[in-house]
């Protein structure tokens, strides 16, 4: 094999010079800090808790700023204790053995180069927005699982996605935080000269120049492509300062960073893809790359962009044409026209595969089109999304018929060992048999969950509401006191909630579509539910794109409507939703609200997750809970659309109220003699049965590899 600079050396190295400051029993601790392997391995998290449990959330939960910081003493300290040398030994001998399995192909011809805007792999890498994001880091964490040769190819925003703060009046503001790269657990790829590897992608009237970080993930690599370099101009280092920038012409520059110099650096590194994976639209100049690497044949019309087909796959996840970034050709060739020009393509052919109709000069340029037409397969995320995709995409097929346009689906799952907590997973440790995650998606297996006493599962459940219920207070007094609220009103948030009562949450991005504001529209009836001797309580969290005025104000509504209620202390929201809360949320709530207007749900898995912990879902029939849903594992609003949008509130939030008021909060009520909700039990079971073998990565990750990305012959 040839040596491959592929950033392996470069990550040994860092853990080198960071072990070089730990006491010799705690050597260990440097590579495990630097491999993300630690976050979903049995007591990982435990052992930098266990050394230094508030200097661990202080450090964002990063091992290797964690121990970077901690001063010596504490350090010593550490080492002489048996409990954290015995956990350590545990933990590394787990991943030691993880990381020396031997490695399965997935195709003959080279890896599969997983392409993402975002990766949602930890709290303290943040380089993700919310559920795409989430989705690609569960995904690349499951490919280690399996022990799959996959690449991931990302890249590394200085200052990530926004942070939100909201005001007195309930309005969102943000603000960036400013990653400290050389404290991140990622080393920058050096290549055979010793130094590090440099692509280039000519963008504006410029040369954009970009290093690459390598994150371990597991055994899986992440590959993260880094503009903050000196040669760089304020605006072209400004490529990867924030995600999910607002200026068109940012974003095009960040795409084309991605897919271009995402090829260029796989390249650089010695890595051929046997198969280019473009999660979302964003990375599909990818696509123009490849095709300008072939020869050239002689023709009016360029065969290289058709014959790249072989050699990619395309996952949609937007279902509105809206969601569809679209650019004028003004815009489009002014960030790109020399990377075009330098790759030998001409406009006029780049242009016409990225417009739903090829021949029409004026229509908008679009990363979907250009997807859709450069790979062998595309797929939308839920059963109903790849309806929703074939109809949308329809026009790109003349003379195809819908429902015969060549768009499948592959439904999302979210891996298991991230989101399950650890209270559950201890719970089922002993009824689903040893390594019972290697199994994760055998149905019978989950069988087993029949076992469970109840008492057993209610002690699990009670114990996880009431973490979540700890994490509600202690955060809220934070919130309110930063937003300038009475020291009196913000200090009594230290008693909010009651674990006795039934606790709903509602947390994700806070688009217009995902219908939060549902919930408020008949606030009267809403108290009733919530105001009872058997009540309720509400937990909402989530951020509004910065431009987003729509969604902003659905969140100050929510304040306005909460505050005008007077329960401020049973209907609480919690600021800045990200992954650091999310696990503490989907485990601790008993019912999780999904309100979507159908069909916009492309998928949704924060149910999922939900579900994983015995939480049970409330949702609309859209997206991946109109196949999962199946009349006992939960509740279920109509799925299907009316025209008028408002009609379609009013039925869907009277909906809700009647399932919350007369099947939700009756059968959480409903105790014996002990004071267990039997039926409500019975609920989880089917829920978990149901849902955990199908709605996991292990699932989702069988399904890539059997249907899409199988060699064609
Ligand atoms: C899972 C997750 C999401 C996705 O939630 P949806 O149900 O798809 O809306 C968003 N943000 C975070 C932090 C998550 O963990």
């Amino acid at each position: 094999m040839t040596t491959r600079f592929d950033g392996s050396r470069d990550v040994r190295r860092a853990t080198a010079r960071l072990a070089r400051r730990l006491p010799e029993p705690l050597e260990d601790l440097a590579w495990i800090s630097y491999n993300y392997l630690w976050s979903w391995t049995p007591r990982g998290e435990d052992l930098f808790r266990l050394i230094d449990d508030h200097r661990f959330t202080m450090a964002g939960e990063n091992p290797v700023r964690f121990l970077s910081n901690l001063p010596e003493r504490d350090l010593l300290r550490a080492s002489t204790s048996p409990e954290i040398l015995e956990v350590l030994a545990g933990v590394a001998r787990t991943m030691e053995a993880e990381l020396a399995r031997p490695t399965t192909a997935v195709l003959d011809g080279g890896p599969v180069a997983f392409f993402c805007a975002e990766f949602g792999v930890h709290q303290s890498l943040p380089v993700y927005s919310g559920g795409l994001g989430v989705l690609a880091g569960d995904y690349l964490k499951e490919t280690s699982d399996q022990a799959l040769d996959v690449v991931g190819m990302g890249l590394l925003y200085r200052r990530g996605y926004v942070h939100q703060r909201m005001d007195l009046t309930g309005w969102q503001h943000e603000y960036w935080l400013e990653a400290n790269t050389g404290q991140l657990p990622a080393a920058r790829v050096r290549g055979a000269n010793g130094l590090p590897i440099k692509v280039r992608v000519p963008i504006w009237d410029g040369d954009l120049v970009a290093h690459v970080w390598r994150v371990n993930v597991g055994r899986t690599p992440l590959y993260l492509l880094d503009a903050e370099l000196p040669e760089n101009s304020p605006l072209e280092r400004w490529v990867t300062a924030r995600l999910y920038e607002g200026s068109h012409d940012v974003r095009l520059a960040q795409y084309a960073l991605l897919g271009i110099g995402g090829v260029r650096a796989l390249d650089a590194m010695g890595i051929t893809p046997g198969l280019v994976h473009l999660n979302e639209g964003h990375p599909a100049l990818a696509s123009l790359e490849i095709a300008s690497r072939l020869p050239r044949e002689d023709g009016t019309r360029d065969e290289r962009l058709d014959a790249v087909r072989e050699r990619f796959a395309f996952t949609t996840h937007t279902p509105v044409p809206a969601g569809n970034e679209t650019y004028t050709p003004d815009e489009f060739f002014s960030v790109l026209g020399h990377t075009i020009d330098s790759m030998g393509l001409s406009r006029e052919q780049v242009s016409a595969v990225s417009r739903i109709d090829p021949t029409s000069l004026d229509e908008p340029l679009g990363f979907s089109p250009l997807a859709i037409r450069s790979s062998r397969s595309t797929n939308g995320v839920s059963a109903r999304h790849g309806e929703v995709a074939r109809d949308m995409w329809q026009p790109l097929f003349p003379g195809t018929s819908a429902a015969d346009v060549p768009i499948t689906s592959v439904t999302n799952g979210v891996h298991l060992p991230t989101w399950m907590s650890p209270t559950m997973r201890g719970l089922l440790d002993g009824f689903l048999g040893p390594d019972w995650e290697r199994h994760a998606n055998d149905p019978a297996m989950w069988a087993h969950v029949d076992e469970i006493a109840d008492v057993d599962l209610w002690a699990a459940r009670t114990a996880m509401r009431q973490r979540l219920i700890d994490m509600v207070r202690s955060r809220t007094v934070v919130d309110r006191l930063a937003r300038g609220e009475d020291v009196d009103f913000a200090a009594s948030a230290e008693s909010a909630f009651d674990p006795a009562y039934l606790t709903i949450g509602f947390a994700r991005r806070l688009a217009t579509y995902k219908r939060l504001d549902l919930l408020f529209h008949d606030t009267e009836r809403l108290a009733t539910i919530i105001d009872h001797e058997q009540g309720a309580q509400f937990v909402i969290a989530g951020k509004a794109h910065p431009n987003d005025d729509g969604a902003k104000t659905v969140a100050r509504n929510v304040f306005t409507l909460n505050r005008s209620l007077d329960l401020p202390n049973t209907v609480v929201f919690l600021e800045d939703y990200d992954m650091t809360v999310a696990p503490t949320l989907v485990a601790g709530c008993d019912v999780w609200l999904n309100l979507p207007r159908p069909p916009m749900e492309a998928s949704g898995t924060s149910g999922m997750k939900a579900a994983m912990n015995g939480c049970l879902n409330l949702s609309v029939l859209d997206g991946w809970w109109s196949e999962g849903y199946n009349g006992q594992n939960g509740w279920a609003i109509d799925g299907t659309t009316l025209e008028d949008p408002a009609a379609q509130d009013e039925r869907d939030a009277t909906a809700l109220y009647d399932l919350l008021e007369h099947e939700v909060r009756p059968t959480f009520f409903a105790r014996d003699a002990n004071g267990i909700p039997v039926a409500w039990i019975a609920m989880i079971r089917a829920s978990l049965r149901s849902l955990a073998p199908t709605y996991s990565t292990a699932r989702m990750l069988a399904d890539y590899r059997q249907r899409i990305y199988r060699p064609t012959r």
